[in-house]
């Protein structure tokens, strides 16, 4: 991978990594939020029919923000991959991905053909 591709995937990933924290932080925001709820609801009564949607609720929301977790860690080991030069090379077949493919999945540690057989 050259200098040009290097940059502009560092770029990406940078970028990338901004916006999960920022949906990382909205989903803190919004557990820290259910939580009082939460608390709230189990005061008033513990039979409150909304006690069942806040659950629900609360699992999608740290759903998210383990999957936001993960995401981070994936950028970080892009990040690395750049830094020692195994960016872009398919950890399954050693092929290199195509740009175009890391473009829209900057993380991607495996080409499609790889990453479907799994
Ligand atoms: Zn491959």
């Amino acid at each position: 991978m050259d200098d040009t591709h290097r940059a502009e995937f560092r770029e990406l990933l940078a970028q990338h990594r901004e916006s999960v924290l920022r949906a990382r932080q909205r989903s803190d925001e919004d557990l820290s939020d259910l939580a009082s709820a939460r608390s709230a609801a189990t005061a008033d009564d513990e039979h409150d029919p909304e006690g069942a949607t806040l659950s629900d609720e609360w699992s999608r929301l740290a759903g998210l923000d383990a999957e936001a977790e993960r995401e981070l860690i994936a950028i970080d080991e892009a990040f690395a991959r750049l830094d020692n030069d195994t960016y872009g090379v398919c950890a399954g077949c050693g092929k290199r991905i195509p740009v175009a493919r890391l473009r829209i999945r900057p993380t991607a540690t495996m080409c499609v053909e790889c990453a479907s057989r799994r």
